[in-house]
């Protein structure tokens, strides 16, 4: 059983985050988008809220799970017996720190690969912190993000708008 995991803080999750997930389903039996708790980052939704949006939008994929992790995403890996860490690619600009983080997770476990997988080009330009951006500023995000993730976002930002427009 050839397993990967897709990590990241998916605050939310966009339609790049679900087109690499769907792709990496393609190559692995099994794929986990395992959500960091990264509560450094003060993420907009908890942990909880970011596992049931993406456990609903990834349902249509059969071998894609979701789970959370705190700590050392190598000891995370290697306890789910994964042997691939998936990371999506966007631009350039990605590239350097994600080429540092490979390479020190490589450090850390030398029997854990990443792979770097691009979306599609309509959704390189996506981020969760530009689509919460927009959402915040009253924008429409429907192309952006799956269904349920535009209704949680739209909920969850309302009473800030509100407060805002006061
Ligand atoms: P992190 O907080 O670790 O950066 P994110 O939740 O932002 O995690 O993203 C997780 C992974 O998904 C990262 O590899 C990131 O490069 C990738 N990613 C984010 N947005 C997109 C997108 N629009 N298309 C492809 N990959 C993406």
């Amino acid at each position: 059983m050839r397993i990967a995991i897709y990590p990241g803080s998916f605050d939310p999750l966009t339609n790049g985050h679900l087109d690499v997930a769907q792709r990496a389903a393609k190559l692995f039996d099994r794929v986990i988008v395992a959500i960091a708790e990264n509560d450094s980052k003060h993420p907009l939704f908890t942990l909880a809220e970011r596992v049931a949006l993406v456990k609903k939008a990834t349902a249509h994929l059969p071998n894609v799970q979701t789970d959370s992790f705190d700590g050392l995403l190598v000891n995370y890996v290697a306890e789910r017996k994964a042997k691939a860490i998936v990371r999506g690619l966007r631009a350039v600009s990605d590239f350097e720190f994600e080429f540092q983080l490979a390479l020190m997770n490589r450090k850390l476990d030398e029997n854990i690969e990443t792979i770097f997988m691009m979306p599609k080009d309509t959704y390189t330009f996506l981020s969760s912190r530009i689509v919460k951006e927009i959402a915040r500023l009253g924008g429409d995000i429907r192309s952006f993000v799956p269904p349920n993730v535009q209704s949680a976002l739209i909920k969850k930002l309302k009473p800030q708008r509100q407060k805002g427009a006061k």
